[in-house]
């Protein structure tokens, strides 16, 4: 059994090692740490250091690309798609060229410097690789008559010409059956590249997807990433409060529906709890999303993140310890279960 929590928000060492000990005393023996850009850059030994005090503590590590490229999740800015504009993802505007700051996931230069984090994260010593969310830009834009027309990456010259090598035709603008399809498989293929690179350097990859398996967020048909040969743990995060959803129908839908995806496979179900942005008086729905997650049969479930999100504004649940005290009392419980 898994229990974890993400961490972030905190590079010293000391409260580093007093906040694992939290967490493992708290019922947790997993922890993804965040790697952003900003850590690569001014933290590497850093991060050397925090996932050794981690492991001493006895936490299993994995590290998670939080916001690089800004095509993970991740509360992170990118210098990458400043330093590269050419590495930006293409907008299908009519109307002019517009690229967004994030990454193209075919573009080599930001491929290369995912080979460089990879580096650094495999000479931590962790255990595994979580990508978060990988996505491509999707938005809706109404014009000045009304028209609501689908925005959508990328269509810069790279991923026109995979286009038509694989198509035989011109890129459309337009979101169509074939476009949905090789934006699917652009972030697989993506997907497929670092995995592949990562299980050579002896880490295991974990692959967390959004909750919702529609075209616009890219991945729709989850069994394709399932079956990929690296890939070892997938899952899910159905964040209720977000999506405005009801906690043990979508916790419950979503839980089983990975499962089952993983039993075919024979990888590892994993599910993510909200545990950030928890309104105050439903801190109680924390519990029940944990509890309907392993009676779905999930055995490693994970929080985002410790401590409800205190350490940070934007993220933060109305009354974060409570919401921590609410996880730590259920993974003790779950751990009773189990053993
Ligand atoms: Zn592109």
């Amino acid at each position: 059994m898994r229990l974890g929590a993400s961490y972030f928000g905190n590079r010293i060492l000391k409260h580093v090692r007093e906040d694992m000990e939290k967490m493992l005393y708290d019922g947790c023996n997993l922890v993804i740490h965040t790697m952003s850009e900003h850590d690569i850059t001014y933290h590497s030994q850093t991060m050397v250091d925090i996932v050794k005090v981690s492991r001493e503590v006895g936490l299993e590590v994995f590290l998670d690309p939080w916001g690089v490229g800004r095509v993970f999740g991740g509360e992170s800015f990118s210098t990458i798609v400043k330093l590269f504009p050419e590495s930006r993802q293409r907008l299908s505007f009519a109307e002019g060229e517009i690229k967004v700051n994030k990454a193209c996931l075919n573009a080599k230069i930001f491929k290369d410097k995912m080979l460089h984090w990879l580096e650094l994260a495999a000479y931590t010593g962790a255990e595994g690789i979580f990508w978060d969310e990988p996505h491509l830009f999707y938005g809706e834009f109404t014009d000045l008559f009304g028209k609501t027309r689908i925005i959508w990456a990328c269509t810069c010259p790279t991923c026109k010409d995979i286009f038509k090598n694989c198509y035989g035709y011109e890129m459309p603008l337009d979101l169509t059956e074939d476009v949905i399809e090789f934006r699917q498989s652009t972030i697989l293929n993506f997907l497929e590249y670092l995995s592949n690179i990562s299980s050579k350097k002896g880490l295991k990859n974990a692959v967390c997807v959004f909750p919702v398996s529609k075209p616009k967020y890219g991945i729709y048909q989850w069994e394709k990433v399932v079956k990929m040969k690296n890939i070892d743990v997938f899952g899910s995060d159905p964040y209720w409060f977000s999506y405005n959803e009801h906690v043990e129908d979508y916790v419950g839908k979503t839980s089983r529906e990975v499962v089952q995806l993983c039993e075919k496979y024979q990888k590892e179900p994993q599910i993510w709890i909200q545990g950030f942005k928890v309104p105050e008086g439903k801190e109680e729905e924390v519990s029940t999303a944990i509890k309907v997650a392993f009676d779905s049969g999930v055995r490693n479930i994970a929080t985002w993140c410790f401590e409800g999100g205190a350490c940070m504004t934007y993220i933060s649940s109305d009354r974060p310890e409570m919401v921590w005290d609410i996880i730590s009392k259920e993974y003790k419980e779950l751990r009773k279960i189990i053993s």
